[in-house]
């Protein structure tokens, strides 16, 4: 390809983009496609020769738009949404044409010092205190496996990244029930094992029970356990539900614990004060982990690990051979050292984008739309004979169920997603098949939520 043709065809893709943007709410959300369909049709073997892009971009329209679920769809109600503001996806397309491996200073010094700056900029804009440090990683499990494997090296004395783990005290971590499935595979992953992430009772609003933590923790003490860490929950992604983060930050301090909250996707709603108190206390964690990627609007990927004071987890992940060296430049900052992988993305340039087109205002506005609407479609559907709501709006998600039990709800579900005007999915909730509805698509309007509540009362009958 020439320089020229490629000129031509970014210039064919960006109008290509706009009009598929325009076009989304004609298009059904979930992908209406039957498994097997795309792999059929694509060639079993690789081709020989070049293929014109007039060629591969026409199969690219024929094959690929109709069989994606639309995550920038308005009426997107489904899990939480992976938001991509327009200028951040064209910063993306700069990132792509720079093409940087972005691991050490010296390889990138503009998304190094970059990446400092957004992170500090997002420290303020989420109410934490000056002093605390962060980096940008590719996702919160990523995160909370960094804050995991600090959480064991600091109750070994690093002694695990070095002889590994045979003839230590099992390193324990505690979570309640509500926390995410990464805090599980980031136990896995780092060799603690599943028996020892203990699952916490949870008090009637689902948030960890202090008192219980407190009784688990003296209880494994007794049995020769080693409490390495806490990890906390606020926004959980079955049905929004966060943990007493002071009361239980008190306990883990007294006892030593290093803590990491999970607010993967309510951490974006840090920006408005008014919902701060939902995390009170949050300044005194060691880790948080929230998705910039999820509500806020930044393209995916792009999950921020804020860090009260880094040393703990450098010392867990850095590791510094020859030719990674930056001779004269020791003190460098090198956020590859703060990571589990090596190679990095130029992902501040998102931030940078997304912060300074929409505004720490505009940002806000969406946000608290979203949880108004939320509220709004919320009363809607319990007005509604045969529906009920099953859990209350936290942030803008909540739950609801056919009257009849859990096959006339996951019937529905399964009308209401074949219908494709809107997209929904369900969860477990207290042994209840329940579907979740949480509204946060960057440009979504209160028509487009109004709409979404329109088919599930039209496709529930009654
Ligand atoms: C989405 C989510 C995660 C996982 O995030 P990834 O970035 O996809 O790894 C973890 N915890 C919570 C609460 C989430 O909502």
């Amino acid at each position: 390809m020439t320089l020229e043709d490629f000129r031509n065809w970014s210039r064919r893709i960006a109008d290509w983009s706009a009009t598929y943007l325009d076009g989304l709410r004609d298009r059904p959300v979930r992908a209406q496609t039957a498994p097997g369909e795309v792999f059929d049709a694509l060639p079993a073997t690789p081709p020989e020769d070049a293929t014109s892009m007039e060629t591969i971009f026409a199969d690219f329209e024929r094959l690929v738009p109709d069989a994606m679920t639309h995550w920038q769809h308005p009426r997107f109600f489904a899990y939480f949404p992976a938001n991509a503001a327009p200028a951040s996806m064209l910063a993306e397309q700069l990132v792509t044409t720079m093409a940087a491996q972005c691991m050490l200073w010296q390889t990138s010094p503009a998304a190094t010092e970059m990446e400092t700056r957004m992170i500090d900029w997002l420290r303020q804009a989420v109410g934490l205190p000056e002093g605390w440090r962060g980096v940008i990683q590719d996702s919160a499990s990523s995160a909370t496996l960094s804050a995991v494997m600090t959480m064991r090296e600091r109750a070994l004395d690093w002694r695990g990244i070095r002889s590994g783990l045979a003839g230590e005290a099992a390193p324990r971590i505690y979570a309640s029930a509500q926390t995410h499935s990464s805090v599980d595979k980031a136990c896995w992953v780092a060799g603690i094992g599943q028996d020892n992430l203990v699952k916490i009772a949870t008090d009637s609003d689902y948030g960890m029970d202090p008192a219980a933590l407190r009784a688990a923790i003296a209880a494994d003490r007794a049995a020769g356990h080693l409490p390495a860490g806490v990890v906390l929950c606020v926004g959980g992604t079955a049905i929004g539900a966060s943990d007493p983060v002071a009361a239980i930050l008190a306990i883990a301090q007294e006892e030593g614990l290093y803590t990491h909250i999970d607010a993967a996707w309510a951490g974006s709603a840090m920006i408005c004060p008014e919902l701060r108190h939902i995390w009170a206390g949050a300044e005194r964690a060691d880790s948080i982990v929230f998705n910039p990627h999820k509500w806020l609007g930044a393209q995916f990927d792009c999950s921020v690990q804020f860090l009260k004071d880094p040393t703990d987890q450098l010392k867990s992940l850095t590791l510094r051979p020859d030719y990674l060296e930056t001779p004269g430049m020791e003190d460098a900052v090198n956020y590859s050292e703060w990571t589990i992988p090596l190679g990095r993305r130029f992902r501040a340039l998102k931030l940078w984008f997304l912060i300074r087109a929409y505004g720490l205002e505009g940002l806000r506005t969406r946000i608290r739309n979203h949880i108004a609407w939320s509220n709004e479609a919320c009363e809607a559907i319990r007005a509604r004979p045969g529906l009920q709501i099953v859990t209350e709006p936290r942030f803008s998600l909540f739950s609801f169920a056919c009257t009849a039990g859990d096959e006339a709800t996951a019937d529905l579900l399964e009308r209401i997603n074949t219908d494709g005007r809107t997209y929904l999915t369900q969860t477990r909730h207290d042994g209840r098949y329940v579907i979740r509805f949480q509204v946060g698509q960057f440009d979504c309007t209160r028509g487009d939520v109004m709409e979404a509540v329109g088919v599930i009362g039209e496709l529930a009958g009654g």
